[in-house]
């Protein structure tokens, strides 16, 4: 049965902030299940793996099961076939997609990237991203391996402000290369196909189907993409007092809790 009235939500900006959930998002979320909504959470954030999600659905107080999570890692992992060997430029989250399509995660190490013909360089948000990442996907993008980015967020949301994120890292390895990433994650169509796939939507099936986020440039394009309604929150990096944004929200609210009240009204 698909899942046509889905609540979509973004994470960094609108369930939590690093490890800080927001304010009453978490009973948001228990609303929306309580009231029969499929919840399907959906980041741009590759870093981490499913379990290591899991785990913080769980810190927060949320029973939330690996098919209710699609992340740009799973859907940058759509983009390799199996047994190819793929660099990964990248966190964990990367390596464990790419293990989990059977194909091979090469790791950033000279002797790795030494030992066969890459077929792809993934490149995704990782805190150790160093010159010589940089150099290892240079070298193998020049040599032929398809260049692929898990998003391309400019920056990403802390409790202590934006730091920037894993679009700043695929920018500098396409400065050096003068090639552009095919980006799987928000808002193009590998995941949104990975989407359509965990909610069981064929063709163009669509109706009810409700996408939250902080950024209008991937939430919002992610939303047209579907064919969903975009709520907009401001709990992330677009701030209250926001000039016009592109796409313009369906609705705006201060954050999920003010969100899901004005949907389904106040307990
Ligand atoms: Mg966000």
């Amino acid at each position: 049965m698909p899942d046509a009235n889905a609540w979509i939500l973004d994470l960094d900006g609108v369930l939590w902030l690093g490890d800080q959930p927001i304010p009453g998002s978490v009973g948001a979320v228990r609303r929306l299940e309580q009231l029969g909504r499929r919840v399907l959470f959906l980041t741009n954030n590759s870093a981490a793996t499913v379990a290591d999600y899991l785990t913080k659905f769980a810190r927060i107080g949320l029973a939330v099961g690996g098919d209710d999570l699609c992340t740009s890692a799973q859907a940058a992992a759509m983009l390799v076939r199996p047994e190819e060997r793929v660099l990964v430029c990248a966190g964990p989250g990367v390596t464990e997609a790419i293990q989990n399509v059977g194909a091979v995660a090469v790791p950033i190490t000279a002797t790795a990237v030494a030992d066969g013909v890459l077929d792809a360089v993934i490149v995704g948000f990782h805190r150790e991203f160093a010159y010589e990442s940089l150099l290892q996907a240079f070298r193998a993008i020049e040599a032929g391996a398809r260049f692929i980015a898990t998003n391309d967020d400019a920056t990403y949301p802390t409790p202590e402000g934006p730091i920037p994120g894993g679009g700043s890292i695929v920018a500098a390895v396409e400065y050096a290369t003068g090639r552009r990433a095919t980006v799987a994650g928000k808002p193009f169509a590998p995941i949104a196909q990975l989407v359509r796939d965990r909610l069981g939507l064929g063709g163009d099936e669509t109706a009810g189907l409700t996408m939250v986020g902080d950024r209008p440039s991937t939430d919002g394009a992610m939303a047209r993409a579907l064919g969903a309604r975009f709520a907009l929150v401001l709990s992330g990096v677009t701030k209250a007092g926001h000039g016009p944004v592109d796409p313009s929200p369906d609705c705006e609210e201060l954050d999920l809790e003010q969100l899901v009240e004005a949907e389904f009204g106040r307990v």
